[in-house]
């Protein structure tokens, strides 16, 4: 049974194979799909020989910091307007959000049927500078956040993906025009854990960042440090090394595990655990590594490599300084990597 059929549009990322079956192209896994299947994803379906994409709704919409993305290279201590839908093309046993991610669990939840238009005039209005699709994988509804950031853009807004980076060339270039920040989770260097836990392959998530960087989003990557799942040190290096190899400018967020859902019986994360990845990265050539998920963590400030000054100093996902000015520039003068500036 197909996943709210009426809310959806045929998608553009696809292609018609003979048949009448369908090949996805909005994610690393090209689901074919013959005649009423839907993909991986459960959300994008082949009705009639053509495949059909969510469409015109959103299972919540909220207003947040940037820094709760978490951005911390892209204005600083503004406010974004995060947006969802339902589904997901992973199925991550340590998943924070699966009431929203699995289609079929969502079955609880209503949508709340909105057009893009009054979703980016939402955002606007809201006094957000940014709009995120976040929530649940935005690649799987990549037509819809293209819409919705089309509208954002005209309003002079930055736009977002909260992602796990099971990216296409062909979803990269679809969405270039009205994308400028891309949020990874890079959720382990082990590919056997991420096809058991995840449903995934690890070289197919280190493909779609090196694609993200190259293609010129703006990055930052997340990983959610669990005890005994990935943060051994030598899998904390081998992730520092490969992001360090890409650039050093690429900001890295560690941040704290929670007990959720399938991994109740595992502990939280030591702050201890999450410094010493931190050293590991800075050591490993990475200039900006950030610890969070625990209040009061160190590692939650940006420092200025070239002179060594305390630029943005953080709380939490709340602002207390910000010496850059408006183009990213320390007061010693070196400019730091990130999206300082509205669009224009
Ligand atoms: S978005 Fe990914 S999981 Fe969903 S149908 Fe397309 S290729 Fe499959």
């Amino acid at each position: 049974m197909p996943f709210l059929p009426a809310l959806t549009r045929e998608a553009a990322l696809y292609e018609k194979l003979p048949g009448g079956r369908t090949r996805c192209l909005a994610c690393a896994h090209r689901c074919l799909a013959a005649e009423g299947a839907a993909g991986i994803c459960g959300v994008r379906f082949n009705s009639g020989g053509k495949l059909l994409a969510p469409w015109g709704y959103v299972s919540g919409a909220a207003p947040d910091p940037i820094e709760k993305k978490p951005f911390f290279h892209v204005l600083p201590g503004s406010r974004t307007l995060s947006f969802g839908m339902f589904g997901c093309n992973f199925r991550c046993d340590f998943c924070q959000n699966w009431q929203i991610s699995s289609a079929e669990k969502a079955g609880g939840r209503l949508p709340e049927t909105v057009s893009a238009e009054e979703l980016a005039g939402a955002a606007a209005a809201a006094g957000a500078r940014t709009v995120i699709s976040t929530y649940n994988e935005p690649l799987i509804t990549a037509e819809w956040g293209a819409a919705v950031f089309a509208g954002a853009k005209r309003r002079g807004l930055r736009t977002g993906f909260v992602s796990n980076g099971y990216a296409t060339p062909e979803a990269a270039s679809f969405l270039r025009p009205s994308l400028d920040l891309w949020k990874v989770d890079l959720k382990s260097f082990d590919d056997a854990r991420y096809r058991k836990v995840c449903g995934a392959r690890l070289s197919k998530v280190l493909d779609g960042i090196r694609l993200i960087r190259a293609a010129g989003f703006w990055l930052e990557v997340v990983t959610l440090l669990i005890p005994g799942f990935n943060d051994s040190d030598a899998e904390v290096g081998e992730m520092a090394a490969f992001l360090a190899g890409l650039s050093p400018e690429v900001p890295w967020h560690l941040t704290a595990f929670h007990p959720d859902r399938l991994m109740t019986a595992t502990p939280p994360t030591p702050p201890e655990t999450l410094q010493r990845a931190r050293e590991t990265a800075l050591k490993a050539g990475l200039r900006y590594v950030y610890c969070g998920n625990i209040p009061g963590a160190a590692g939650q400030n940006t420092i200025c490599p070239a002179c060594g000054k305390c630029v943005i100093e953080r709380e939490g996902f709340r602002l207390k300084k910000n010496l850059l000015s408006s183009g990213g520039a320390c007061p010693c003068g070196a400019v730091l990597p990130g999206v300082w500036n509205q669009a224009t």
